[in-house]
């Protein structure tokens, strides 16, 4: 299947561009092919959705908002066939692509609703016969660049408020997995959705998400991503004097404490570390464990990995998919190969899978490791697989530590049964999400999500927060 651009409430094929393969990691097949945008393209993209955000931006909140419940109602319906098309593309098994389509349903109604408060405040003022307020008004055309690993759940975290507060939007997915974003053109499309206030434009990080950056007519860009091009978006961005959200990677951790119910631990960390075969940001791989249990939960851990049935996510029967590319997985291995080198101690996994079982399919093996220095590059760097690390902790406090070590700080997790224990531990975990016994995945939609240090600059998507970005705030003074 050829694949187009969404642009002006159409889709629109360039003769002149060049298409890529998409291949389903679970086989290696061709699956589709989607153009890469040419300049050219995306300044008709550009000039649409500027001319749209006049008049869209003019619509009250809360009828903007009404599309939104359209377009969660139709999410709904199409959810299974949707999930389909995200597994086939992605890899991720079944049960988790009906997860993240479900995310975008929570975010299409949870953002209709903020389309009908969009809150400013009215203050008194220091002086007789004057009014003070202030109103949220549209920023006007915003980029948004996503990632292959939540190809649908991440670009709506992103869309929906922008919609609602009165912009346009211009989306660049990853060109891993076009075809859901496709799948949204045409939702878009059945729900009337104006046309030019999203467009989707596939291309090149290196061409259109650079120009996406750079253009004068386009005011706020969000990002998720590597942290390496984050910082290009950032640079460039910041020299634009552009509103840029970026929302990087993660090294998280769970802490198992002495007092911890075991059990429970080993489900939330073999789920988060291994779901999505371990390409989440918010993925559990480092295990921070209390020397006083470690060798019980090293062993149930062994136990309960080794269990994981792994293969084409379509199978209902397997747990762990495929990575996305066959890049990943040699990359993967090679941090799993370096890990070895320093000393850490392989458990169970180490390897890719290979043979009649796995149909040409980028698989690695979920992979645990023992004996892991916290300055080791395996505790430090994003391997953004199903590779895990154990390091054993004295107490809270070395947990903590050890936990606040890396550059990153997204998503943490502690399992104890100590209440005080507990409020320590939200107090000092430096992360922008802390799970208390549970792992480190699986934020909802109606708190922030983001992190704290080179997770990104601060922003945050989803949650009523998500509104700044896409909002400028007015102040209003009326003399009467
Ligand atoms: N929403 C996902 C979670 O909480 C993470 C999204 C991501 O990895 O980008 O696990």
């Amino acid at each position: 299947m050829k694949l187009a651009h969404y642009i002006d409430g159409a889709f629109y094929i360039n003769e002149e561009e060049k298409y890529l393969d998409v291949l389903n990691p679970a086989t290696s097949d061709t699956i589709a092919e989607v153009p890469m945008a040419t300049l050219h393209t995306l300044d008709f993209a550009i000039r649409t959705a500027e001319q749209a955000q006049k008049v869209w931006g003019q619509v009250p909140a809360p009828k903007r908002a009404d599309y939104l419940l359209d377009i969660g109602y139709k999410l709904k319906e199409k959810k299974e066939q949707l999930a389909r098309i995200l597994t086939e593309e992605m890899g991720k098994v079944i049960e988790e692509a009906r997860g993240e389509i479900q995310e975008g349903i929570d975010m299409a109604f949870y953002m209709a609703g903020e389309g009908r408060r969009l809150l400013g405040e009215t203050t008194p003022s220091e002086l007789t016969d004057k009014f003070a307020m202030s109103v949220r008004t549209p920023v006007g055309v915003v980029g948004l660049i996503t990632p292959w690993n939540f190809p649908i759940g991440v670009p709506l975290l992103k869309a929906f408020p922008a919609i609602v507060s009165g912009n346009a939007v211009i989306w660049k997915p990853a060109s891993e997995t076009p075809m859901i974003a496709y799948e949204m053109a045409k939702i878009f499309d059945e729900v009337g959705l104006p046309k030019g206030v999203v467009n989707i434009v596939f291309g090149s990080g290196g061409d259109i998400g650079t120009e996406l950056v750079q253009n004068p007519h386009i005011n706020v860009i969000s990002f998720t991503g590597s942290t390496s091009t984050g910082r290009k978006v950032a640079e460039l961005g910041g020299y634009h004097l552009k509103k840029v959200s970026l929302e990087l990677g993660g090294k998280n951790a769970v802490i198992v404490m002495d007092d911890a119910d075991l059990d429970l631990a080993v489900e939330g960390i073999v789920w988060s570390a291994f779901g999505t075969a371990g390409q989440r940001c918010t993925a559990c791989s480092r295990v921070i464990v209390h020397e006083a249990v470690a060798e019980q939960l090293e062993q149930k851990l062994i136990t309960e990995i080794e269990k994981l049935t792994i293969g084409n996510g379509l199978d209902e029967a397997n747990k762990v998919g495929p990575v996305i590319n066959m890049e990943a997985l040699y990359k993967i291995h090679s941090y799993v190969e370096l890990a070895q080198l320093d000393g850490a101690k392989l458990l169970t996994g180490g390897h890719i899978l290979e043979g009649d079982d796995f149909d040409l399919g980028c698989y690695y093996a979920p992979t645990l490791f023992n004996q892991v220095r916290p300055d080791s590059r395996l505790a430090q760097e994003e391997i953004f697989g199903p590779v895990i690390g154990l390091i054993q902790v004295a107490n809270l406090e070395e947990a903590v530590a050890v936990n606040n070590s890396v550059t990153y700080g997204l998503s943490s997790s502690i399992y104890t049964q100590d209440v005080n224990t507990v409020f320590r531990a939200q107090r000092d975990l430096d992360t922008g999400i802390v799970y208390v016994n549970a792992g480190t995945t699986g934020a909802e939609v109606h708190l922030p999500f983001g992190g704290t240090k080179g997770t990104g600059n601060g922003h945050r998507d989803s949650g009523a927060s998500a509104l700044e970005l896409y909002t400028e705030l007015k102040s209003v003074y009326i003399d009467f």
